[in-house]
């Protein structure tokens, strides 16, 4: 158990045990011997491991420790194992200190993702297109651009975890679940366009799940979910016209920027409601290719998502005084003085009681 932990942590903090050791002034020996259980660290010893990982000591105590289920790339990564792991290891820490968040509550302040009901059955993608509208008004969101994604995907039982992606690693996004909540991973320096095609996609695949026919291709229909939840059918219409002979890039641009869908996520979505042509689709994609513009598109990025929820109930606990500050800043994974220095006002209103 003690050992799990610290495992997990020199693992998240990308150390090898050797250079685990080095930092502490033990042997590597005892390094693994702590990770396999068989010789336990005294307090001094756990104090310069925490040091050493950039984690509370306190993480090595925690008790529930939910495991990952299913996890699930997005695209099946060619990334070395060191870094899935280390990857793993950053999630399942956020998870934790979410869930252990959660547990403060007598009543889940949360509720429970559950897939919208009465769907309309799904033969092909048309109808994939269907369902994204009848989840957008299951969940009122009408027709229009969604600010926060992640905000709607968390009010509905979702936990978007928002990762630091390891230098020189190609993630492109996991999903997974833990105690029974899905799951979604994106990375924090991604532009907010290609997070919330990733969300919305993984979306996809849970509203999906066990829908598709047989020979519909699960990759291409959440693709197309993503596409028709970002930009309902009726409004990517409106915004083009029926039929286009060309697109212009600072249209696409502008579009990009009132939905928070790619340029290039346009030009499909264009495509697939048959908008554009196959070969003006080509064409757009040769030249966007020529360009650079699929690695990294020309103008003002879209704003990044961020994620409050955990925050929020983190800072909610504190100042109903249901745990202290030094909690606080274990539960969210900074240290008590970046907590203070993030709390100066303390609880507001609390002098007048006095
Ligand atoms: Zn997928």
């Amino acid at each position: 158990m003690l050992g799990d932990r610290i495992k997990r942590a020199r693992i998240a903090a990308g150390l090898s045990q050797r250079r685990a050791a080095e930092l502490v002034g033990l042997s590597a020996m005892a390094i693994s011997k702590f990770e396999r259980g068989t010789l336990t660290p005294n307090s001094k010893t756990l104090i310069a491991l925490g040091r050493a990982f950039r984690v509370r000591v306190e993480y090595f105590f925690r008790s529930s420790s939910p495991a990952l289920q299913g996890i699930r790339y997005r695209k099946e990564p060619s990334l070395p194992k060191k870094i899935l792991a280390k990857i793993e290891a950053i999630v399942i820490d956020h998870v934790e200190r979410f869930l252990e968040t959660l547990t403060l509550y007598p009543i889940s302040p949360i509720e429970s993702f559950q897939v919208p009901r009465r769907l309309p059955e799904v033969h092909d993608l048309d109808d994939v297109e269907s369902v994204a509208l009848k989840v957008r008004k299951a969940w009122r969101l009408g027709q229009d651009p969604i600010a926060s994604v992640v905000g709607v995907l968390e009010e509905h039982g979702i936990l978007v975890v928002i990762i630091e992606v390891p230098e020189g690693a190609r993630f492109d996004g996991l999903a997974a679940t833990a105690d029974g909540t899905p799951i979604i991973v994106v990375g924090r320096e991604w532009p907010g366009d290609r997070q919330r095609f990733t969300l919305a996609h993984e979306l996809g695949h849970l509203v999906l799940d066990g829908r598709l026919p047989p020979g519909l291709d699960e990759e291409q229909a959440c693709n197309r979910f993503a596409g028709a939840f970002l930009v309902p059918r009726e409004r990517a219409c409106a915004a083009l016209g029926p039929h286009r002979t060309q697109l212009g890039s600072q249209e696409l641009l502008l579009l990009k920027h009132e939905y928070g869908l790619s340029m290039a996520g346009w030009v499909h979505r264009a495509h697939e409601l048959g908008i554009i042509s196959h070969s003006l689709s080509t064409s757009i994609f040769k030249s966007f290719n020529e360009l650079g513009w699929r690695t990294e598109e020309p103008g003002d990025p879209f704003p990044q998502e961020v994620s409050r929820l955990h925050e929020q109930l983190v800072q909610r606990a504190l100042a109903e005084n249901m745990i202290s500050t030094a909690k606080a800043a274990e539960l969210l994974g900074i240290s008590t003085r970046e907590m203070r220095e993030q709390n100066p006002w303390e609880v507001v209103g609390a002098a007048a009681h006095q």
